[in-house]
């Protein structure tokens, strides 16, 4: 298995060197972030001591507009991963063509033990050491694993305390009450639902003789499940860091949402409705059309790939797929469409409720769906295209449209001084 992320990123990057001809000086550039910082985040935990957690916020490139990325809250954060995340951002947003550079950010903790108020104190220390490099014109946080729009409402507040104005714009992923847009909580979701639609067309199949297994069930594989399963998939198995559930007549996802929302840490271990119980792992091997990833990194590897049955993968997570397992699933004939199009649905939303807060003016649920839509589909298509015309895998695809796009604006720029 590869250990390093950011390694499997470079990797990504020099697999699109040779078709793209890039100038030696720019892939250079494009295989270092901008600025990494890591700080260290003192909080007072409820029973007195203090606990010192380590933060770091990665900007990769600022290249075609402010740094965009999410923070995530998890044991295994390390600036790696982080140098990493940030370079996929970098790429996402360039291949759906919306004006970001790439970021990341996170803090190596274990929410699951933390209580609220304990979270709450980290997130608004971490803001303050990472508010010199944030800003709406810098660099605009959102939610990522173990955040949502509630952490990045303090974000929001602690940033507008310490400038003494309120300012909506520096981070999306807010409360719709506070700035935040109709549409975010669902995106990603509704995006990857929307990607996977897409990828039946061009296969000429129909949902309603789908079916569907999706391994993570927090933000992004909850709604992805959901909006499938409406648009007429069977979603035959889920799972989240407790195990799994799978039910060959499709899964009661609304009982389902309905015992999680109210269980222990938000899991579905201990659900007793109709479904088997499967492992983590056996997750990843049903015999299902369609597989979405909506985890965590390195979940599709050398040591699984080639006992995978999906014949279609979705990447609703980041860095599912590793370069070795990416291979096995070219060769076994798999059609994966990559993260940076699959899961590009929340950014495209946070994008929107960055105008939206900048212009003080916001959308209802009609316009801002619409237009994910409109911009998700017609990169689908370019990638699509682009990956039939170079009989490229869609991930080369991808990365071709995106890496271009970013050498574009280093040409236009130049290099300061
Ligand atoms: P989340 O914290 O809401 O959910 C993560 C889920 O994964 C949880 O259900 C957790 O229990 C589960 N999980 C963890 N380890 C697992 C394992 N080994 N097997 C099965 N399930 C496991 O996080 P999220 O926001 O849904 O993000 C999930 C992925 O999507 C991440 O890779 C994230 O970077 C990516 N992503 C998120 C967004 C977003 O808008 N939230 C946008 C783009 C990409």
């Amino acid at each position: 298995m590869n250990n390093s992320l950011f390694e499997m990123a470079l990797k990504q990057l020099d697999n699109v060197v040779e078709i793209l001809q890039l100038d030696p000086n720019i892939h250079r550039i494009l295989s270092h972030p901008e600025r990494e910082l890591t700080v260290a985040v003192p909080v007072k935990m409820d029973n007195g001591n203090i606990e010192v957690f380590t933060g770091h916020r990665v900007q990769y490139s600022s290249l075609r507009g402010p740094c965009k990325g999410g923070i995530r809250y998890h044991p295994d954060v390390n600036i790696d991963e982080i140098k990493a995340l940030a370079a996929w951002m970098t790429w996402k947003c360039a291949v759906v063509n919306i004006p970001y550079g790439g970021a990341k950010g996170g803090i190596k903790c274990d929410p699951s033990i933390m209580s609220m108020d304990e979270i709450q104190r980290m997130t608004r220390r971490y803001t303050i050491m990472i508010m010199p490099i944030l800003g709406s014109r810098k660099d605009i946080p959102a939610p990522d694993v173990n955040t949502n729009a509630e952490t990045m409402g303090w974000i929001m507040d602690t940033f507008s305390m310490y400038k003494g104005c309120t300012m909506l714009d520096i981070v999306t992923g807010k409360p719709v009450e506070l700035g935040g847009s109709l549409g975010r909580l669902e995106a990603t979701g509704r995006g990857v639902m929307l990607i996977v639609l897409e990828t039946l067309k061009k296969l000429g199949l129909e949902p309603s003789n789908i079916t569907v297994a999706v391994q993570g069930y927090g933000n992004v594989g909850s709604v992805a499940a959901a909006l499938l399963s409406e648009a007429g998939c069977k979603v035959v198995g889920v799972s989240d860091v407790s195990g799994g559930l799978y039910n060959s007549n499709g899964l009661d996802l609304i009982s389902i949402n309905k015992y999680v929302s109210t269980s222990k840490n938000h899991l579905l271990e201990g659900y007793k409705g109709d479904a088997e119980s499967i492992s983590k792992e056996e997750l990843l091997l049903l015999s299902v059309d369609v597989l979405v990833p909506a985890a965590l990194e390195n979940q599709i590897t050398k040591g699984n790939a080639s006992k995978l049955k999906a014949k279609i993968v979705v990447e609703g997570s980041n860095g599912p797929t590793t370069p070795e397992g990416d291979k096995i699933l070219r060769d076994n004939g798999v059609t994966l469409v990559p993260d940076i199009l699959a899961n590009a649905g929340g950014v495209i939303v946070s994008y929107f409720e960055w105008v939206q807060d900048i212009q003080a003016f916001f959308w209802d649920i009609e316009e801002v769906n619409k237009n994910l839509k409109r911009i998700l589909i017609k990169s689908f298509e370019e990638v699509w295209s682009v990956s039939d015309a170079q009989k490229v895998d869609l991930r080369t695809g991808a990365y071709i449209l995106a890496v271009d796009k970013v050498a574009k604006a280093f040409k236009l720029r130049g290099i300061f001084p």
